[in-house]
């Protein structure tokens, strides 16, 4: 297959809440969506990770090339992204990431929204000076619901003990508490919790989980196709827990329609036992620049057309657009 053109579109997607998280306050998006025109029938995705692998970094720009050419390449094979991974589940179930609020009862008042939806499970954002209360909150409110927590990377091993008094609210797991680049104190954390640590920073591309998994930093990794540099990358990953018997799931960038479509057919893989951060469109957005990805009964559908199984949807695409960059062979 030879790409004739490439057009490189910026659209405006603001959020219908605030996203807080330790990092930042997020408002809205501005997604990068690749157009491409191809023309013959030579084709292979495999081959984009070695053809970039002089750029240092930029995973998610590598990774949005690799999904234009796989989206490319299954649509001339009439397949879907699903079937090419041997994925024979129909939907995932579907939780959802809550930010850090202003209050208890504002977080409370957003997570009873959520649990009304009947999302699967319940994330919530945490740093230091919020992490015990909000989780205590949302335990004696709602009761036995599926509940994690994710920090970000906004503590230090020092904060251990404090780290510890999450254990008796029974968590599935507790997300980066720990800077991206220190495995070695995640591991000596793992030996003082018992909650179980999921590394999600850290997780670049399948040498760190490997290095992850090696040294006992992680009990579950949360995959994110955008982090480390695209689908193929993120199915290599899965693979790789698999074999050692440590959990994924798919960890949410707030995607477009595009992207949401996608990660639920990658969590349709088998080692993705954990629900994972794909939630509704209109978790994040009034209007998504496909069809809105819908939740319904705690899950996702996988799509199963050509490709990721999802359009731009032309008349918002032209709203939100803000900037476009013709590349022509
Ligand atoms: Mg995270």
């Amino acid at each position: 297959m030879h790409i004739e053109r490439v057009e490189l579109i910026t659209v405006r997607m603001p959020l219908i809440h605030p996203f807080t998280t330790s990092f930042s306050t997020q408002t809205e998006r501005l997604p990068l969506l690749i157009r491409w025109q191809a023309a013959g029938h030579a084709v292979s995705a495999s081959t984009v990770g070695a053809a970039l692998e002089h750029v240092v970094g930029h995973r998610m720009a590598k990774g949005a090339l690799e999904m234009a050419i796989l989206d490319a390449q299954l649509r001339l094979r009439n397949m879907s992204f699903a079937a090419q991974l041997g994925v024979t589940r129909v939907s995932v179930p579907s939780g959802v990431s809550v930010g850090i609020e202003k209050s208890i009862p504002d977080l409370l008042g957003r997570v009873a929204d959520f649990v009304d939806q009947g999302y699967a499970r319940i994330k919530l954002k945490i740093q230091p000076g919020w992490d015990l209360e909000p989780v205590k909150a949302v335990r004696e409110r709602f009761g036995d619901i599926a509940l994690q927590v994710d920090a970000n990377t906004a503590y230090r091993l020092s904060d251990a003990q404090r780290l510890r008094r999450l254990d008796p609210f029974d968590l599935l797991l507790i997300e980066q508490p720990l800077g991206e680049e220190d495995l070695r104190q995640h591991a000596l954390l793992a030996g003082l919790l018992t909650t179980p640590i999921c590394l999600d920073e850290s997780i670049v591309d399948a040498r760190s989980a490997a290095d992850a998994i090696a040294l006992g930093a992680a009990s579950v990794i949360n995959i994110k196709p955008g982090r480390v540099g695209g689908y193929l990358e993120a199915a290599r990953i899965h693979d790789l827990a698999l074999a050692h018997g440590v959990a994924v799931w798919c960890g949410g960038m707030l995607e477009t329609g595009i992207g949401r479509a996608a990660n639920a057919a990658l969590a349709g893989l088998p080692g993705f036992t954990l629900p994972g951060d794909i939630s509704g469109s209109d978790r994040f957005y009034a209007q998504d620049v496909t069809e809105p990805i819908v939740m319904k009964d705690g899950a996702v559908s996988i799509p199963g057309g050509p490709g990721f199984g999802v359009e731009p949807l032309p008349a918002a695409l032209g709203e939100m657009t803000v900037h476009t960059l013709d590349l022509t062979a």
